[in-house]
């Protein structure tokens, strides 16, 4: 389903993203996981080009991304992004956030947009929650409303970059529980994430990134037991 093939970056003189290769394949889950600085953020803006790329091509279901125009932003709504702030929209209730986006990109009629909307925030739990203000919400649930509002464009993939990093420990269950769901039901993820029982429990494959280039990508059983490389086994070491 997304597939980069020799993708380089650079900011100025660092080379960010070296030579990356990757395919997720149509319901799969792959976690993306290494030290800080090592690109991962990069390579998940890099997807849907909400970061330009220097060299290489990136395709979404057969079809190249292109670098700019109509198209691109088409191919972009394709794949949903919930990031570690959840970015809601604090003057608008969790229902008008996971609405904005069908009846503004899409076209979408009010009251289709909102029954939709109220049925997603069921589905990540928050049906009791759909008029309250993300002030009023924990970061939990307004991360959940962020997933709920992702999920609202019918992506066909959904990327997340770190997104129970900014939670309280109590509250990062909640949020993997709705994500182990999502992964349950098919949907094609690609998570950056430190959530190590999460990628053991529902990666289909781990990522492994040092240094802007992929250095392991490996089924979660073998990654984690016998990780080939140096800087897999050093940084395994300092986390688990
Ligand atoms: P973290 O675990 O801390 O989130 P990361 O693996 O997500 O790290 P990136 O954010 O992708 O790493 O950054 C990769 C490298 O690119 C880092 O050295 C970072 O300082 C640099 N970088 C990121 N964004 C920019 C930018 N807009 N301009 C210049 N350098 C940048
Ligand atoms: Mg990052």
């Amino acid at each position: 389903l997304i597939e980069l093939r020799g993708v380089n970056k650079h900011y100025g003189d660092l080379h960010v993203l070296r030579d990356i290769n990757l395919t997720v394949g149509r319901g799969e889950v792959v976690v993306v996981i290494g030290p800080s600085g090592s690109g991962k953020s990069t390579l998940c803006r890099t997807i849907n080009r909400l970061e330009t790329v220097g060299s290489g091509t990136i395709t979404l279901a057969g079809e190249p991304l292109p670098a700019e125009g109509r198209e691109l932003a088409r191919l972009r709504s394709e794949v949903g992004m919930v990031f570690q702030s959840f970015n809601l929209f604090a003057h608008k209730t969790a229902l008008a956030n996971v609405m904005l986006a069908p009846v503004k990109v899409r076209g979408r009629k009010k009251e289709e947009a909102e029954a939709r909307a109220r049925e997603l925030l069921g589905r990540v739990g928050l049906a009791e929650h759909a008029d309250k203000y993300p002030a009023q919400l924990s970061g939990g649930q307004q991360q959940r409303v962020a997933i709920a509002r992702a999920l609202a464009m019918d992506p066909q993939a959904l990327l997340f970059d770190e997104p129970t990093s900014a939670l309280d420990p109590e509250m990062i269950s909640e949020v993997l529980e709705v994500m182990q769901q999502l992964a349950r039901d098919g949907m094609t993820m690609v998570v950056v994430t430190h959530e190590m029982g999460f990628a053991r429990s529902a990666a289909n494959r781990v990522v492994f990134m040092a240094d802007g280039q992929i250095v392991e990508d490996r089924v979660p059983e073998e990654f984690f037991t016998a990780p080939r490389s140096a800087r897999a086994q050093d940084f395994l070491s300092k986390i688990l």
